[in-house]
């Protein structure tokens, strides 16, 4: 199969000789009426039913207990790791390769990530390259479980679900059990994705999703906590809205809190992507059915979900057969307007994270030098989007 094949594939698919972005949001539904609403109220801002009723929604959707929008994924994950006592000094354990964002949100609390390889199965954080991480590494002692070397506390699990694809949960629970450690999902890209039925980002403590403008449903920017307990989601929805005791007229704030709290003119859009959202899925995974049988018979290996997972199909992947392949792969589809990028460079090679501890990396590895990502839009017609 050569370039041009691919090309032309991709243009006739989406019907369109102009340029095909990787992600681009779809907004066929309530969306300008909701949004309308919202300015005509004028409670854009802090206060408005809409943050409320998209709580409520995803809330519903992931069967979750409680649900509290952000004004962003990597604010949501910030606060996912503070809720689970993530402190200065502490170590999280993630994956190599990740966007940065899982990084920068612990980095910011003065937490240092470790980095541990990815499986062939999910592309998300390997359950038996953690447990030989943490057997070579750590100890648990009386203060928790902690690195043999400098005794720094290792204080969260961090796998992610990449490109929605879940990762091995009961797998990865089981030895974060056996090393009594917390788990908190990046579920950033994976809303819409279930592992043997259940959402992620509902089986660790906390999950934090994201709804920037290329996920599968979009708020301009937004986010939003996944909390596993009513109470826990009450203290994080506290904690994101400047932990202020409510009174009618006094100010008074009982902690350090933020200022993550999601926009009303934001959730108002929310709330009408929500309900396109069953609708998106479908067609992305029918739009994955298609490169799937596309790719069947060439040198290519099309990303596909792991047995035991119902998945988004957020980004669609495919393993090109060796890097130079690659190279040409991507520079003739950008030259041809059709948007194809390499995956995330891994997080030790960025300057900020080049010293951090981590283990043998050889999947993370040949995956960063052979995978590239492809349009991955919902399509007019395949379903009436
Ligand atoms: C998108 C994303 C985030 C952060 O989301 P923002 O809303 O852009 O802050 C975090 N982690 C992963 C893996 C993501 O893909």
């Amino acid at each position: 199969m050569d370039c041009n094949c691919f090309v032309d594939f991709v243009r006739d698919t989406y019907s369109t000789n102009e340029f095909i972005p990787l992600h681009a949001p779809t907004f066929s539904g309530n969306e300008n009426k909701y949004v309308k609403e919202t300015i005509d109220s004028t409670f854009v801002s802090s206060v408005g039913k809409f943050v409320d009723d998209f709580e409520k929604q995803v809330e519903a959707y992931t069967r979750s207990s409680r649900a509290v929008a952000t004004v962003n994924g990597t604010a949501a994950l910030h606060t996912a790791l503070h809720m689970a006592g993530v402190r200065a000094n502490d170590i999280v354990v993630t994956q190599a390769l990740t966007f940065v964002a899982t990084c920068n949100a612990l980095h910011h609390m003065g937490a240092e990530p470790a980095f541990v390889d990815i499986s062939p199965v999910s592309l998300g954080l390997c359950p038996k390259a953690l447990a030989e991480f943490l057997e070579q590494y750590a100890e648990v002692t009386g203060q928790g479980t902690v690195l043999k070397s400098t005794k720094q506390r290792i204080k969260a699990v961090v796998p992610m679900h990449t490109f929605g694809h879940p990762v091995e949960l009961e797998e990865l629970m089981l030895v974060c059990q056996n090393w009594r450690l917390p788990l908190i999902e990046d579920a950033a890209e994976s809303l819409g994705s279930f592992y043997k039925g259940q959402h992620t980002g509902t089986f660790g403590e906390y999950g934090a999703i994201s709804f920037n403008g290329n996920k599968v449903i979009t708020t301009g920017g937004g986010g939003m906590v996944l909390c596993k307990t009513l109470d826990s989601g009450a203290h994080t929805k506290h904690l994101t809205t400047t932990a202020k005791v409510p009174h009618p007229y006094e100010f008074f704030h009982d902690e350090a809190g933020f200022n993550y709290r999601m926009p009303n003119l934001n959730a108002a859009l929310g709330c009408a992507q929500m309900e396109a959202l069953p609708m998106f899925i479908e067609n992305k995974r029918q739009l994955a059915q298609v490169y799937r049988d596309f790719f069947n018979d060439s040198d290519f290996t099309f990303v596909t979900e792991p047995e035991y997972a119902q998945s988004n199909y957020w980004l669609n992947a495919i393993i090109c057969p060796n890097p130079q392949v690659r190279e040409k792969m991507l520079k003739e589809t950008n030259e041809n307007g059709v948007m194809t990028r390499p995956i995330w460079q891994l997080m030790h090679r960025l300057p900020m994270y080049k010293d951090c501890l981590r283990g043998n990396l050889t999947y993370s590895e040949f995956i960063e030098s052979h995978l590239i990502n492809i349009p991955s839009s919902p399509i007019k017609k395949l379903i009436g989007v």
